[in-house]
């Protein structure tokens, strides 16, 4: 047959938005989104014809729909929705760090109408945006005053800009680190136009160094937590008390980047952070952290210190550029109440999970086991795992638990199939097995997963190579 007549037979896109295998496709996405990736597939069917090949109208049909629901597929992938997470990560960045309180998700919904940021209702007068939250994280804190930012990222560039912009910062080499996202500390430091000083050596740096380093044109000594790089061995530097006793003699302010934003001691969990109080105890001038982190709340960056460069830092125009919005501090506002009820083992998610034992976790995973169907092609067993509590935080952590590791069929394609199943479910794969660490994964979810696993399970033995290529990138 001539390409002229392949060409005619072409399917209309009308036609093709008929087909009953893209009827789910037409209930979710815009028509307007359908039409676009129909017409992107009959373009690809009559390139393929114009170079020869012979698709008659209904291979052309077939690749248009096969082609549309791929390209449904991976929009769905791409779709922000609830995933389940069974790695074990319990601040897993890809996933959005921390997982919001109860509390704190029913103050965003009570917020998310109209809400009164910034008046106070008792006087009818307008109060300052956060002025309540601030007032928390001072008293949970024992700092002078706070602010509360985008994120951590942001309150770096703020707090270097206000205090240095033109100015030399004065840093150990030690602490020059990339935390990820491309967050690499030199580049804040010229971005926020402060000069960079580095002094002392990878591994040492002494207080001697920093007392070197002081001129008349420094703006600030920072010290920032490496987050998830750490350093063990010949390794010196002086701590923070040090450097406030120095910054108070010389007169130059001690900015603490502790990023993760610790509340409490972690030894009872085996961990060690250093926290934000100790950090206000110990005087420094500024004290940084993550809203998302260890604090457990919604992505935003907290300062708290000395009430003089608060203020400074609030009438930086910069500040109107990186101020959260309602919902944001809503959230953060109830997180600040768990963490002052000193609830947070009972209502802050990430203070659960670290808190689970042992011997739950393995009931858990058996629990989950033994609710799953496992078939003939596949081994499941409770085995002994280690969560870590990433995100930049707690570097180098290992906290000993439980969890499920399947061996067997097509291990790749279970993994698959559970990410692109609703809800998603993220597992680790180690040396040919999935690995479910129950850590991440709450009581009540138990059930759903046991089904998902199930289905995954099944669905891999149908079909032992995914259908779909680009599925898994
Ligand atoms: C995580 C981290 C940051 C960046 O925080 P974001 O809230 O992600 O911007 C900055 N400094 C340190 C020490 C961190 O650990």
């Amino acid at each position: 047959m001539p390409s002229a007549q392949y060409l005619r037979s072409l399917p209309a896109v009308d036609h093709v938005l008929r087909h009953p295998l893209l009827l789910s496709v037409t209930t979710v996405f815009p028509r307007q989104q359908i039409v676009a990736w129909i017409r992107q597939s009959v373009d690809a069917c009559r390139a393929a014809i114009l170079a020869g090949e012979e698709l008659d109208a209904k291979a052309a049909t077939d690749f248009v729909v096969h082609q549309v629901l791929k390209f449904s597929q991976i929009e769905d992938g791409r779709r922000q929705q609830p995933v389940i997470n069974a790695t074990g990560i319990l601040l897993h960045t890809n996933l959005g760090r921390a997982p919001l309180a109860a509390r704190a998700v029913e103050r965003m919904k009570e917020s998310s109408g109209y809400a009164n940021v910034e008046m106070n209702l008792q006087t009818g007068k307008r109060n300052k945006r956060g002025e309540r939250v601030c007032e928390l994280l001072r008293q949970l804190t024992g700092a002078e005053d706070a602010a509360v930012v985008n994120n951590c990222a942001a309150a770096t560039m703020l707090v270097l800009q206000t205090l240095a912009a033109g100015k030399e910062v004065i840093v150990s080499r030690g602490q020059l680190v990339e935390i990820g996202g491309g967050f690499r500390l030199p580049e804040v430091f010229s971005a926020s136009g402060a000069m960079l000083t580095e002094i002392g050596t990878t591994n040492r740096t002494y207080l001697g160094d920093y007392q070197d380093a002081i001129t008349e044109n420094t703006g600030a000594i920072i010290r920032v937590h490496r987050s998830n790089f750490f350093q063990g061995g010949f390794v010196t530097e002086p701590d923070i008390a040090d450097l406030v006793a120095l910054g108070l003699e010389r007169n130059v302010p001690v900015v603490d980047d502790v990023g993760s934003g610790c509340m409490q001691d972690l030894t009872t969990f085996g961990l060690r952070e250093p926290t934000v109080p100790d950090s206000v105890a110990a005087g420094a001038d500024l004290t940084l952290f993550s809203g998302d982190k260890l604090f457990g709340g919604p992505q935003a960056g907290i300062i708290v210190g000395k009430s003089q460069w608060i203020e400074a830092l609030r009438q930086n125009p910069m500040m109107r550029a990186l101020r959260v919005d309602k919902m944001t501090l809503a959230a953060v506002e109830a997180t600040a109440e768990i963490h002052m009820a000193g609830t947070t083992s009972d209502e802050i998610p990430l203070t659960q999970m670290m808190s689970r034992t042992t011997d739950e976790l393995r009931r858990n995973s058996e629990t989950l086991r033994n609710c799953m169907s496992v078939p003939e092609q596949f081994v499941v067993e409770t085995v002994e795992c280690i969560s870590e509590v990433g995100g930049g935080s707690v570097p180098g952590s290992q906290i000993p638990g439980y969890g499920l590791r399947i061996t067997g069929h097509a291990i790749q394609e279970v993994a698959i199939q559970l990410r692109c199943g609703k809800p998603a479910v993220l597992c680790r794969i180690n040396d040919d097995a999935v690995l479910l660490d129950i850590r991440t994964v709450n009581a009540d979810q138990l059930e759903i997963l046991a089904e998902r696993l199930s289905s995954a399970l099944a669905g891999s033995v149908a079909a032992p190579s995914s259908p779909l290529e680009g599925r898994s990138e």
